[in-house]
This record gives structure tokens, sequence and C-alpha cells, in this order.
């Protein structure tokens, strides 16, 4: 994430994130209405996992953890956009959300990221 903050010239948002790691699948599922093929998602500064040990056991823990505090980093982007710019970063490139971000991409993610931002 820090590689990303450096290359983005961007700082950190001045509203902290907190993190929450559910006890088991079926909390995570009843608090997020999320089925259990997503790791974990990001809302309102406030960002709900599924239990460690299983992100673990996938192999997908630090992968979703970063993609959730990428949103946290971006979350004045514009929600057409953020997914797509955080996949293609994680390299998830089969994902449809970046040949979207993609088409409107120029190289220069410090000036994509302030030129569609909200406020
Ligand atoms: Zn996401």
């Amino acid at each position: 994430m820090y590689k990303f903050l450096d290359e983005a010239s961007l700082t950190l948002p001045t509203t902290p994130v907190s993190v929450y790691e559910t006890t088991n699948l079926y909390e995570f599922n009843k608090t997020t209405g999320m089925p259990y093929s997503v790791g974990g998602i990001y809302k309102d500064f406030i960002i709900i996992l599924q239990p460690r040990d299983v992100l673990i056991k996938k192999g997908v823990f630090y992968k979703v953890l970063t993609h959730e505090l990428l949103h946290w980093v971006l979350y004045g982007l514009k929600e057409e956009y953020q997914e797509g710019l955080i996949y293609w970063w994680l390299k998830d490139y089969e994902k449809d959300e970046v040949d979207k971000f993609l088409d409107v991409f120029d190289g220069d993610l410090h000036k994509f990221i302030i030129s569609n931002w909200k406020e």
C-alpha cells in the first residue's frame, strides 16, 4: 500500500479506517450480506474481513486486506473507477472493471486520481 501511495503521490486519508475481523463465515455473511467468495468489504471508513485464518488458508489475506485498504486511500475517487484501479494495481487483470479503468487511464496515477476525485 505504501508503494501505491508513493507511486500515486498520495498521503493517507486524515480519517482513520477501522478494520473488523469477523469470527466466522456465518458472521461475515450476516454482517456484510456478501457471499463467501468475497473476502472483505470496505464502506465509509470501515473494513470488514472474513476471519484471518480463513483468508490465510485461501492464500489471499494480504491481497484482500490491501485491496480494502486501497478503497480507504481512494475514498474520494469516483466509484466507477475504484474497483478497476485497485484490481489493476493488484494485477487482477482478468476482472472486467480493469478494462473500464484502462479505457480512461493515461498512465499518470496522480493526475487520474486528482481529476476523478468527487469533492
Ligand atoms: Zn473492491
